[in-house]
């Protein structure tokens, strides 16, 4: 069957091969965020990045440029959404930027591999 469904200003439309495909796709659209957890800002949109080869799939605030990564499945069958995923700020590699945002996390991690 048809499906329909907008996430955003983005209408996607696709086939559904049963009631069990049509709740796993709108699950899935319907569990993204439409706002920015770090700004509150909901400019956001749906981002993909290669860096070093590796997939990055995200939703993007234009406002203050964190994103929430979205996951993808290992054996290829799709994507997912961790609903606590957190808007947060990478370097362009797709690794966290360490020098700004992330207030959070404010101890600083020791190494004490030499004890
Ligand atoms: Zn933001």
């Amino acid at each position: 069957m048809e499906i329909q469904f907008k996430y955003l200003n983005i209408t996607f439309k696709g086939v559904a091969k049963s009631q069990q495909d049509v709740f796993r796709k709108v699950a899935f659209w319907s569990s993204l965020p439409t706002k920015c957890t770090a700004c509150n800002s909901t400019n956001v949109r749906p981002d993909h990045r290669t860096p070093k080869d590796y997939e990055f799939y995200s939703i993007r605030c234009c406002d203050c440029g964190a994103e929430c990564k979205i996951g993808e499945r290992k054996d290829n069958k799709g994507m997912f959404f961790r609903e606590d995923e957190k808007f947060e700020k990478f370097s362009g590699d797709g690794e966290k930027r360490t020098s700004e945002g992330n207030q959070e996390r404010s101890a600083p991690e020791e190494e004490d591999d030499d004890f």
